[in-house]
């Protein structure tokens, strides 16, 4: 079946009927009815249209950006991020296009635009797309991936991710972590060890 543009756009989404055939719901007609659910292919034009590519890297602070030494210069009344890691982590970006969710426990005192704005005075370049929820429970750094991963899936496809951090607390999703030490922070190497997974093609579908 050719859809055309439906073929990599982040809003589609695959479904097959108990027969067999194959069909193609576009989710933003789930959310405005200006889009048909179930468009006619194959779509040459869409303004809707968004190139399906969103990597996410979720993003711990103490022991990723803010490092043994770095904690102890302080500005104001914060810690700041030690610049080798915001240049690891800023090539990250620029390498794979990946945007940030913050999972770093500063969410708790800060709101996601605070958030924001302490990540552009450390230096970092990436776009933030928002901060991981809160559970209470073993594992749940891990969970409150999962549980952000469920609740967006919706919204479009992720084509990948990975979690940087320096606690293993991932559970299922472990084989996506980049595990870093408060000694040094995010390293170029441990960076290029994330663009590996980044770039390594689509989420199995038992992650999403
Ligand atoms: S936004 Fe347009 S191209 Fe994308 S899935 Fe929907 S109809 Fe298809």
């Amino acid at each position: 079946m050719h859809a055309g543009l439906c073929e990599n756009c982040t809003h589609r989404k695959e479904i097959r009927n108990d027969r067999g055939s194959l069909f193609i719901l576009c989710r933003r007609g789930l959310l405005d009815p200006a889009w048909p659910k179930y468009p006619r292919l194959p779509v040459l034009r869409c303004a809707g249209f968004e190139a399906c590519s969103l990597r996410i890297i979720f993003l711990d602070f103490d022991g990723v950006l803010v490092t043994a030494a770095s904690a102890f210069r302080r500005s104001g009344t914060s810690s700041v991020a030690d610049p080798k890691a915001v240049e690891a982590l800023n090539w990250l970006v620029a390498q794979t296009g990946a945007r940030l969710v913050v999972t770093s426990s500063w969410r708790l005192d800060y709101s996601a635009d605070e958030i924001r704005a302490l990540l552009r005075s450390w230096g970092v370049e990436g776009n933030v797309l928002g901060i991981t929820g809160v559970a209470h429970s073993p594992g749940s750094r891990g969970k409150e991936i999962q549980a952000w991963l469920d609740e967006h899936r919706l919204a479009g496809p992720i084509a990948s991710f990975v979690i940087l951090d320096d606690e293993p607390d991932m559970g299922t999703l472990s084989s996506r972590l980049i595990r870093t030490e408060i000694g040094t922070g995010l390293t170029r190497g441990q960076a290029t060890m994330a663009q590996t997974i980044l770039q390594a093609g689509s989420v199995e579908d038992s992650v999403l």
